[in-house]
């Protein structure tokens, strides 16, 4: 415990919530304390990806003990991959039994370069990353659609998925979601995703009190996550 405190703060990163999981000393952790397949680190090795950011850190454990997690760092800290590894991780690749995961993000711009970077991380892998098209939309059936990842603007997700399986719902870039007026679209999907045993999580890179208000509304027992920039 004592010990976590001590890394956290060298890392600069804040915690509140109840029993929060250490955070990871490094990417070898993730096999050692977690069981993550070798073909994952040898694609962040690939890829340059050496130490964990410290959002990374702290939110990767969070989310892989299945605890809701809040979370403000600043833009370029790679929240993105600290959300999508748990879900690599956790995720039965290629499944047909629905979405496994839907990241909702606020602009199509920033739906691409996060299912870029998704697809990134997954290279060589069998998992289905697909973004919210209008085609995918006109498709015939999609109460029949499966995918693994599923990345979508909240406008693009109001249709006739199937959403009983979604295991992780990450509302990315919250403060510019929220700021959009997409909250009835988003309490639509928070409501249509109803498996109980469902991970919720927020990222964003600021944190105004209306994001923490309606964080609050959607989420239980999240652990909440501030990392500061250094010397600030
Ligand atoms: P954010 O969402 O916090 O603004 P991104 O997830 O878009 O940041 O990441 C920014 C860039 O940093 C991406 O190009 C990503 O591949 C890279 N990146 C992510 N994690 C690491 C890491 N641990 N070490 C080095 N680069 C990383
Ligand atoms: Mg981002």
């Amino acid at each position: 415990q004592e010990r976590d405190a001590l890394f956290r703060k060298e890392h600069n990163i804040h915690v509140s919530g109840n029993t929060v999981p250490s955070p990871l000393i490094d990417f070898a952790e993730l096999s050692s304390r977690y069981g993550c397949k070798a073909k994952l680190l040898r694609n962040l090795a690939d890829l340059g990806i050496k130490q964990p950011t410290p959002i990374q850190r702290q939110a990767i454990p969070i989310l892989l003990s299945g605890r809701e997690c809040f979370a403000c760092a600043p833009t370029g800290s790679g929240k993105t991959l600290a959300f999508v590894c748990p879900m690599l991780m956790k995720l039965k690749p290629a499944s047909k039994d629905g979405v496994g995961a839907v990241i909702l993000c606020p602009t199509r711009e920033l739906a691409s370069q996060t299912i870029r970077e998704c697809k990134k991380f997954a290279e060589g892998s069998k998992f289905c990353i697909k973004l919210m098209t209008k085609q995918l939309i006109r498709k015939a059936d999609l109460s029949k659609f499966s995918c693994d990842i599923l990345v979508s603007t909240p406008l693009r997700l109001k249709l006739a998925i199937r959403k009983k399986k979604v295991q992780y719902l990450v509302l990315d870039e919250s403060d510019k979601l929220f700021e959009l007026g997409l909250l009835k679209q988003i309490d639509c999907i928070v409501k249509a995703c109803s498996n109980p045993s469902i991970v919720r999580s927020l990222f964003s890179a600021t944190l105004p009190d209306f994001v923490e208000e309606l964080a609050r509304t959607i989420m239980h027992d999240a652990v909440r996550v501030i990392i500061r920039r250094k010397n600030t």
